[in-house]
């Protein structure tokens, strides 16, 4: 490329199109996240120069103060920000700001809510926040040269279609980026230095770099009675800049001079949320190896929680101030995966790379401090019951998981766990084992639950029938990782978990001896029906039982001790997995009407239906599905039919 050559046109990709049009006409009302973003960015251009000078100091050329500025002109409407951080390639400007769709522009499409307050939140979350300029400019120039190199290159847009990009020949340039943004008309409003001040310490103020305006210089009073000739010339001072945040990185001061509100203003930096944290706790920990830890819990979930496992952010890794990456997957289970903040090791070196930190001792001895502090906070906030209830409704699901992955920490989450119940008469989580444990009856020993695809299945289970008569209260389970985390756990506080739909039930020790002995003779009268049930069903079943789960229905199915619920064994066959498993046993209650008329049918034909019908009966208000449906509702016609006959 020649100096005289024309600015290169280029087209903005569509989806960034689609981005820019959407941000300026739906983040209007929140326009001045803007500053928030423009400053974000000088800040990330400033870690990224420093970590760099890590590993080659020659990047500073001499220029090692490093600082955010922000200038305005209020004749020409132009607000200025600019960096002398890591600066950008021709390449670079070119990749960022424009033709290639980043991974976060279309999730960020997708997920747009129309709520100015919630997407304005959504921006900095998926990477797009450089356009918010457009929100309060027409037209944004940015020129930028990269640490190390002697080209700048400047890119400019009205943030219609198109952008340019030319390089610029300027031996003054320093080494950085200026945003240059010409503010609409009625935009003017940010050209005031009061304005732009109250914004850096709304947004800004936590920076770990100073944010800088000029000085003001009021204006030298003119006495009128001084002679013309007398007349003193203002000698325009060099303009000079302050900082207008406190520039220092807060993890490292004290606690106790921290306002709350600091650390709000932090959280959000950090975690680019909207919203306020919801609990913070900032500790030290001194010794052989020393470290800080400034950790937040969320308000509200992330939208991309539950998909989130594998990209994760959130948790950043300084060492001694110096912004390292984001560590989140090293320093964080997955299962905390919505924990956000900040680690300062003064150990580590500065030049660790991801493979080191893969396997370090004191990594992991960080992390271990981590996932104890956020289940301490987790543990606090559990006492605040509303507050928790909220919580765990957001956040439950991926704790759930933790009871599985992080076995060390299984009772501490157990016990954070909450659960609907037949206890409650609706159906929302607010259920502790601690609370289950305190209300079980004398003759209890264990902790009953049952898994299903809905509140409604479980609530309406058929197992459930003899607990209810009983008094004997049931949790009520029907979250998707439920039945996969009850695969997982034994016990809670010495009390063994028993699914009240599968294996053994023996509620002897509720049952008082009439009923138990009732029941015996009942068995040993059954007998010749129960085996020619099972003869019927020879392919369905393995066994068939009296039950003593059944008060009110005619029959259900009951598994093995260690196989899946049927509504996850139907799960798992949709996504293509084999289900082996045991064929399941079917129990029957000899008390129903249904069953009576069973046992009476004397001709083996009109039996067998009558015995497949209990099993698909059973089989459906399981959750399981028919292998023959239609051959299902044919029987259940001709036995209508017949009832009326
Ligand atoms: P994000 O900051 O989340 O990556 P942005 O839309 O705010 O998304 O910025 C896009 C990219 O442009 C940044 O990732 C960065 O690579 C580059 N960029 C923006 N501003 C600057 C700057 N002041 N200095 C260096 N690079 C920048
Ligand atoms: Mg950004």
């Amino acid at each position: 490329m020649t100096e005289t050559a024309q600015p290169e046109q280029h087209e903005f990709q569509a989806e960034v199109r689609q981005v820019l049009d959407l941000m300026v006409h739906s983040l209007y009302s929140n326009k001045e996240i803007f500053l928030r973003e423009l400053v974000s960015n000088a800040s990330d251009a400033l870690d990224k120069l420093r970590f760099e000078a890590v590993s080659d100091d020659s990047l500073y050329g001499g220029d090692s103060e490093l600082s955010i500025d922000i200038s305005f002109d209020a004749e020409a409407k132009t607000l200025t920000i600019a960096d002398n951080g890591i600066g950008m390639s021709r390449d670079e400007l070119m990749e960022n700001l424009g033709t290639i769709a980043r991974s976060g522009t279309k999730k960020f499409l997708d997920a747009l809510s129309g709520d100015a307050r919630t997407d304005s939140n959504l921006i900095g979350q998926f990477g797009v926040g450089f356009y918010s300029a457009f929100i309060v400019a027409d037209q944004v120039s940015v020129t930028s040269s990269r640490a190390g190199s002697k080209e700048t290159w400047q890119w400019a847009s009205d943030g219609q279609g198109a952008f340019t990009l030319e390089s610029v020949d300027d031996e003054t340039a320093r080494r950085g980026t200026q945003v240059v943004l010409s503010l609409k008309d009625d935009e003017t409003e940010f050209l005031a230095d009061y304005r732009l001040r109250s914004l850096v310490s709304k947004y800004s103020d936590h920076i770990a770099f100073p944010i800088r305006m000029l000085k003001v210089v009021a204006a030298p009073e003119v006495d009128p009675e001084a002679d013309a000739d007398e007349d003193i010339v203002d000698v325009p001072a060099e303009p000079e800049w302050e900082a207008v945040n406190q520039a220092s990185a807060l993890w490292s001061r004290a606690r106790q001079d921290i306002e709350d509100d600091e650390y709000k203003s932090f959280y959000k930096h950090v975690s680019n949320d909207f919203n306020d944290p919801l609990k913070w706790a900032h500790n030290r920990v001194e010794g052989n190896q020393s470290f800080t830890t400034l950790l937040y819990l969320p308000e509200k979930p992330p939208f991309d929680l539950m998909m989130g496992r594998e990209e994760r952010q959130g948790l950043k890794l300084y060492v001694r101030r110096v912004f390292i990456m984001d560590a989140a997957e090293q320093l964080l289970p997955t299962y905390l995966r919505f924990v956000r903040g900040v680690v300062d090791s003064d150990d580590l070196p500065l030049n660790v790379s991801r493979e080191i930190l893969q396997d370090n001792a004191l990594v992991k001895k960080i992390r271990g401090s981590v996932v104890k502090r956020v289940l301490g906070m987790l543990d606090q906030i559990s006492d605040e019951t509303d507050t928790y209830q909220d919580f765990w409704k957001g956040f439950g699901e991926v704790l759930k998981e933790g009871v599985v992955e992080d076995f060390s920490n299984q009772e501490k989450l157990l016990k954070l766990a909450r659960f609907a119940s037949t206890n409650n008469s609706d159906a929302e989580p607010t259920t502790s084992l601690d609370d289950y444990l305190s209300r079980m009856s004398a003759g209890q020993d264990k902790i009953y639950y049952v898994t299903a695809d809905s509140h409604q299945a479980a609530l309406n289970s058929p197992h459930l029938e003899v607990f209810r008569k009983q008094g004997v209260e049931v949790l009520l389970m029907s979250d998707r990782v439920d039945e996969w985390m009850m695969g997982h756990v034994r016990e809670y506080d010495g009390k063994p978990f028993q699914s009240v739909a599968k294996g053994d039930l023996d509620l002897s020790n509720l049952e008082d001896e009439d009923t138990k002995k009732q029941r015996e003779e009942k068995a040993t009268q059954a007998a010749p029906l129960l085996e020619r049930m099972k003869k019927a069903l020879e392919a369905q079943v393995e066994e068939v039982k009296i039950s003593s789960r059944l008060t009110d229905s005619p029959s259900c199915i009951v598994l093995a001790e260690n196989d899946m619920a049927l509504h996850m064994q139907q799960l798992m066959k949709q996504a293509g997995h084999e289900m082996p498993g045991s064929k399941p046993s079917l129990e029957i209650n000899p008390d129903h009407p249904l069953v009576e008329r069973a046992a009476g049918v004397e001709d083996q034909e009109g039996f067998e239906a009558w015995a497949h019908l209990l099993f698909d009966q059973a089989l459906l208000a399981e959750g399981g599905q028919l292998e023959d449906p239609a051959a299902y509702v044919k029987r259940v016609n001709q036995l209508l039919t017949e009832s009326h006959s």
